[in-house]
């Protein structure tokens, strides 16, 4: 079994700064979102090392340790990430995490569908393969994936190939929902992008899957006290909580994913935009819509 952490929220949570902080530890083997890993290295994306994958000596080396074991990271069969959006297949595999029932429906057609079986024991096959891979070549003992979907995290979990210690990262639903809105989503869909993730993840941790562990950590609490939040991370994952270290740019990085992996700040700063840019109107709809969970997280 891989002792596998996995971050667990929407986007714009901070899942990168928190994969960053708890990547500087020596017992943690990451490369940010693994899911992104196989399309990164195909569209040769840049690494936080500061070059293009395909000039980067560690991605090099994954790719030769995994070619060795008979696979190919270049080939579009080397898949870590199911697309809902793909086919029935990947809809019913990777679908967004449901009510019980819709889950019971779920794990009983995908017991009588072989195409399903044999498409989920594949792309676990990749996921285990790139995991081992990049401990390896690292040392490290635990691995980290700041992949962020539940859907995703349900099929890893399912599979009872990892002990798996889920932090579920919260940050205020108006904060991530400006976010959005400032990539130009409109208003309710960015807050029901925000609810839905929180909901879904709420969902999984209620079916109490075996071999899984769950802790919640608030962004606004690493922001403000990153030093208490990590020590009681790494008591959690269950790592010498001694190691931490609040630099994240510190290590040796591969990491791929959201932009922030390729700037150079080094400050861990809580960004409030939303108090003062957020309008009267869309402010109300966000409202309207997060209030409820957002104040059962603690938010007023
Ligand atoms: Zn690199």
């Amino acid at each position: 079994m891989i002792d596998l952490v996995y971050i667990l929220c929407p986007g714009h949570s901070g899942s990168t700064v928190l994969g960053m902080l708890l990547g500087a530890h020596p017992q943690l083997a990451t490369v940010g979102e693994l899911k992104v890993v196989p399309w990164s290295f195909r569209n040769d994306e840049s690494c936080s090392c500061g070059v293009a994958m395909s000039q980067c000596a560690f991605w090099s080396d994954v790719a030769k340790k995994l070619d060795a074991s008979g696979m190919d990271l270049i080939s579009d069969q080397f898949r870590t990430h199911i697309d809902n959006r793909d086919t029935m297949t990947a809809r019913l595999v990777a679908g967004q995490v449901g009510e019980h029932l819709e889950e019971t429906a779920r794990s009983a057609v995908l017991q009588l569908w072989p195409p399903a079986r044999k498409y989920l024991k594949d792309t676990l096959a990749c996921n285990i393969a790139l995991m081992q891979t990049i401990m390896e070549l690292t040392g490290r003992n635990v691995f980290l994936d700041t992949s962020k979907d539940a859907s995703r995290l349900r099929y890893l979990a399912k599979s009872h190939r990892f002990k798996i210690s889920v932090v579920h990262l919260i940050r205020d639903g108006r904060a991530v929902a400006y976010s959005l809105i400032r990539k130009g989503v409109d208003p309710r869909t960015a807050a029901k992008e925000w609810l839905a993730e929180h909901e879904q993840a709420e969902r999984l941790r209620a079916m109490n899957l075996s071999d899984t562990r769950w802790v919640q950590v608030h962004y606004e609490k690493l922001c403000a006290d990153a030093d208490g939040v990590l020590a009681s991370l790494c008591d959690f994952i269950g790592v010498r909580a001694e190691d931490r270290t609040l630099d994240f740019r510190s290590w040796d990085s591969h990491v791929l994913g959201n932009r922030l992996r390729l700037s150079s700040g080094k400050e861990i700063s809580l960004d409030e935009r939303w108090r003062r840019e957020l309008t009267e109107e869309p402010l109300a709809i966000v409202e309207e819509i997060t209030r409820s969970t957002n104040q059962r997280y603690g938010y007023a």
